[in-house]
């Protein structure tokens, strides 16, 4: 039984596995903003669960007590860790939702670790600002590179602004690539991009997907910041369930030939970009049985394509 907010419900605590990178390892801290929900769940992003919280407002001294947690919880894996990914139901670069002390806290702990060459932290566009990152960037090593992960989930801003009801524009994830260049190579950003979005299927998804990870590499290039791409296949939370009740779970197969075409748009922009296929749901799914037969079809492809990145692991 929990005994205290302290110690997360196991649906959110990662299992350790290997990226592109290395041994990555995401840890869930709780939000620190009203309600300890994401500000944007109530009235934006018909698609997401996760922003719902714990069901308790956390504070510094709570996640200070979480963070104690996952030094026990992880110790096996920790001191081989080299991906270090933080999550808080939410942006962890706003200050309600995640306060300077516990940035500072994390972001010192971080530093602690020998192996961990990447920290990567997941926030709306606008909390990237100098003042939020260099928090991070002066409490990290030098040899440590921060990313900054950007749920744009599509490139079409329909999709993107109207079906998904993510009001995040093309010209302000334009302004982040500008305020993260000024960094130089410190600083990545990480596209979340779903597969198959509301309203879209089949070849006009795979399509989608693809302009997608262009869009990304076009940014790249033009702000000289690294990218990578977290690729989800959508399944139906309980909010996208209400907003789309006839919008089908993304088909794997569909998915394999999206990745497929995303990896050689990579190989042709001549770029070392990562794509990571993001497959834990934090039991956010509403189609458990069909989430367990992929699974147990499609998991170790999943793995080995995460850790290795080469194409011809697609061709399942
Ligand atoms: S997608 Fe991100 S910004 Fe939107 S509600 Fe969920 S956690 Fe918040």
């Amino acid at each position: 039984m929990k005994t205290s907010f302290a110690i997360p419900e196991k649906s959110t605590l990662f299992n350790s596995v290997i990226d592109g990178y290395g041994r990555r390892l995401a840890l869930v801290f709780g939000n620190e903003c009203k309600d300890g929900q994401c500000p944007f769940y109530q009235n934006q992003c018909n698609h997401c669960d996760i922003g719902n919280g714990e069901g308790i407002q956390f504070n510094h001294e709570l996640n200070r007590e979480r963070l104690v947690f996952f030094k026990d919880y992880y110790a096996d894996v920790l001191p081989d860790i080299v991906h270090l990914v933080i999550y808080n139901s939410g942006s962890t670069l706003n200050k309600l939702e995640m306060s300077p002390d516990t940035l500072f806290c994390i972001s010192q702990y971080a530093a602690s670790l020998e192996k961990c060459k990447i920290v990567s932290w997941d926030s709306r566009e606008n909390y990237i600002k100098h003042k939020n990152l260099d928090i991070i960037v002066n409490n990290l090593r030098q040899d440590q590179q921060i990313k900054i992960i950007l749920g744009i989930e599509s490139q079409d801003e329909k999709i993107r602004m109207v079906n998904l009801k993510k009001l995040m524009s093309k010209d302000s994830i334009e302004k982040a690539f500008t305020v993260i260049g000024a960094y130089e190579d410190r600083i990545g950003i990480e596209f979340n991009v779903i597969f198959q979005p509301p309203e879209i299927i089949g070849q006009e998804a795979i399509s989608e997907a693809i302009k997608t990870v262009e869009y990304g590499l076009n940014m790249s290039q033009k702000y000289k910041v690294p990218i990578d791409f977290n690729f989800h296949s959508y399944y139906p939370s309980r909010k996208s369930k209400a907003m789309f009740p006839n919008h089908p779970r993304a088909k794997i197969r569909d998915a394999l030939k999206a990745l497929i075409l995303m990896k050689q748009a990579i190989l042709q922009f001549d770029s070392p970009s990562k794509i990571f296929i993001g497959w834990q749901d934090e039991e956010h799914d509403c189609e458990k049985n069909k989430r367990e037969a992929e699974m147990k079809k499609y998991l170790d492809v999943f793995n080995s394509f995460n850790s290795e990145q080469k194409l011809e692991i697609l061709h399942y």
